[in-house]
């Protein structure tokens, strides 16, 4: 099943409950503009290369439209509508005044060099200035962009329109980014499983409980580092390479410091070696895929151990594997909100931005503690009153949210 279906899938199961009605529904599964853009620059050999860029802005009934851009070989229209919806949906479930959007270039950013990434993003603004903006739709980084990506978007679009630090989000600090980025996705991450621990495990938060994380980069790395400061037991670890396990915990300041000197956590002398299906199937009280999606699926759900799972990364639990996860009783903290913490301080950043304000760091951290907290609540009284899981519960919400302003504004 695709990316775009299991959504889809998502959203019916929440629209169901909602009793939506087709009309409506139709709306918002509609995307409301797509644009594929040729992308063409010349390498640094002077040979002429040309790739394809999308935009898919997919609602913006609760103000301007939010999302990352991606650089992979395998984008395609397809997965950026389905994560153009998602975007929708977790800027509504954590309450910011944004809709959805997403995009991408297909292309093999590992064999570009950096000036020729740089053609690449200054030549995709070109082809899709005149539907970005501030107050329009701004991007963010995502797969294989980075804060200098979006430094050279801020750029490329102020030729146009001015100087916009607000058109994109994820800039470096220096350079209107905001401070608490960085960190924000895997701090939005232990905030969620602390609040599900609160709330179905027994009253007690994330102190002493066991954790196996996969992945160990931005969302990985920050979740890993966050939960170990909390009194967290991280008890494995992984990423592309391979990774570790050590019953007692792993000291995670010092697996920073060998994935750093190594590139990897594999091979790291302190625990046994972990593979990725080992790591899922580790007994822990909360297990966090931060690294792809479908990892979690009909094939391996009937084994995983864990009693939670915290959605780091964005689909890393399939359809199939969800039902089944269900009938087991693991509960599944979905990912429109648990990694909703990066869209939160880009949403803080582009205030920041308007306002020609910085925040410091602790106002950051404690604003998105707010956040976050409050759309738990809302989820939790949802699925308690509905009956419903949590992910069920999340759609309920964000659907409802964009569905009272699509009504509002007349335009259903
Ligand atoms: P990243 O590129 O920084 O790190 C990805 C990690 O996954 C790396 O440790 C890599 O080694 C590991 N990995 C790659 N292939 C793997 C494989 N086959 N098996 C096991 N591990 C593998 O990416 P990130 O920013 O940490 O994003 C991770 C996930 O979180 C993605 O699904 C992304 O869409 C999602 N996400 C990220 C953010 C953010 O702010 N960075 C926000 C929301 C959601």
């Amino acid at each position: 099943m695709s990316a775009l279906e299991t959504t889809l899938r998502y959203f019916k199961a929440a629209s169901k409950v909602m009793d939506l009605g087709d009309r409506i529904e139709r709306f918002l599964t509609q995307p409301r503009r797509e644009i594929s853009v040729e992308v063409s620059v010349e390498l640094d050999d002077g040979r002429l290369e040309t790739f394809v860029g999308h935009r898919v802005q997919h609602n913006s009934a609760r103000g301007p439209m939010k999302g990352g851009i991606r650089y992979h070989h395998l984008v395609d229209l397809d997965e950026v509508r389905s994560l153009a919806s998602l975007m929708t949906w977790k800027t509504s479930v954590v309450d910011l005044p944004f809709g959805g959007a997403k995009g991408g270039v297909a292309c093999r950013p590992e064999t570009l060099s950096e000036r020729e990434l740089e053609r690449v993003t200054r030549k995709f603004v070109d082809g899709i200035h005149d539907v970005i903006g501030p107050n329009k739709d701004i991007p963010a980084p995502d797969m294989n962009t980075n804060a200098q990506t979006m430094a050279w978007i801020m750029d490329q679009y102020s030729k146009y329109h001015g100087f916009s630090p607000a058109v994109v989000t994820g800039k470096p600090v220096d350079l209107h980014g905001s401070l608490g980025r960085e960190a924000a996705t895997g701090r939005g991450v232990v905030i969620a499983a602390e609040e599900v621990l609160r709330a179905h495990g027994g009253g007690k938060g994330v102190q002493d409980r066991t954790f196996a994380v996969q992945g160990f980069g931005n969302v990985g790395s920050w979740t890993s580092r966050l939960l170990h400061e909390k009194g967290g037991r991280v008890v494995a670890v992984t990423d592309v390479r391979g990774g570790t396990r050590n019953p007692k915990g792993i000291d995670v300041g010092d697996l920073l410091a060998f994935a750093k000197r190594t590139g990897s956590v594999d091979g790291y002398p302190e625990g046994d070696p972990c593979t990725n299906d080992e790591l899922l199937e580790t007994k822990c009280d909360v297990l966090v895929p931060a690294a792809l999606d479908g990892v979690v699926h009909k094939g391996n759900a009937k084994d995983i151990r864990a009693k939670f799972i915290v959605e780091g990364a964005n689909g890393p639990v399939t359809w199939e594997a969800d039902e089944v996860l269900r009938k087991k009783g693991v509960v599944v903290v979905p990912d429109i909100y648990a990694n909703a913490g990066g869209v939160t301080v880009s949403y803080f950043e582009w205030v920041q931005n308007l306002q020609v304000d910085t925040w410091s760091e602790e106002v950051v951290n404690r604003r998105l503690h707010e956040r976050m907290t409050r759309a738990f609540a809302k989820i939790q009284s949802v699925a308690s009153a509905r009956k419903v899981p949590l992910r069920t519960a999340a759609f309920v919400v964000a659907i409802g949210r964009v569905a009272a302003a699509a009504s509002r504004l007349g335009i259903s």
